[in-house]
């Protein structure tokens, strides 16, 4: 039994099973999946799933393995802030668009900071829960970098939320993780909320 379980987990579909998962959910919505304007969606869809979903396969550790030591002194906060993304949620698979501000105080090296900005896309292009990912980025750049501290401010609008379900537009969601000294010390934290135009 438990090999049988394994079996599936690790079992990756081939391209056409999920092309045909596809037909399967347009039939199930009501379409006829040979009319003409959806015969090539199957395929279009599991091309756009290789782009959404293509943070399974990068490692968001090695984007943040080079770094620079020669930064003069430079021990104050970084910052970059409003980094679009595009996720998906777990829950629904429907698409999470928003921001995350990403900010650390380093101890004796940095990292470039289109970096940053690659971390929060790897884990962006995965299926998600704002929280997690949240935590996820700044979990990560605490792990490689040990910066004195991290912080993470995600702002969000839920296409699951917005869409269907209470369909209320307009609203996004704010979650943040804050490490080490945005964490301990307010005055850091404030200084990192005022910085991404969040301190309210
Ligand atoms: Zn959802």
């Amino acid at each position: 039994m438990a090999d049988s379980k394994k079996t599936r987990k690790e079992r990756r579909p081939s391209r056409n099973e999920a092309e045909q998962a596809v037909r399967t959910l347009l039939l199930w919505a009501g379409e006829d999946p040979a009319r003409e304007g959806l015969l090539d969606t199957p395929k279009r869809v599991a091309t756009a799933y290789e782009d959404w979903f293509s943070g399974y396969k990068a490692d968001p550790v090695s984007f943040l393995k080079r770094t620079f030591e020669e930064v003069e002194g430079y021990d104050e906060m970084i910052v970059l802030r409003d980094i679009s993304f595009e996720s998906h949620c777990e829950h629904h698979m429907a698409p999470i668009i928003g921001v995350a501000h990403v900010g650390y105080l380093p101890s004796n090296k940095v990292v470039g900071i289109s970096k940053l900005a690659r971390v929060v896309e790897t884990f962006a292009r995965r299926f998600q829960v704002q929280e997690k990912m949240t935590a996820q980025i700044a979990n990560c750049i605490e792990d490689v970098l040990k910066p004195r501290g991290v912080g993470v401010v995600v702002d969000a609008v839920h296409q699951c939320m917005t869409t269907r379900g209470i369909h209320k537009s307009g609203v996004s969601m704010v979650t943040s993780q804050m490490l080490g000294a945005f964490r301990k010390d307010a005055r850091t934290r404030s200084e990192f909320l005022t910085m991404i135009g969040k301190n309210l």
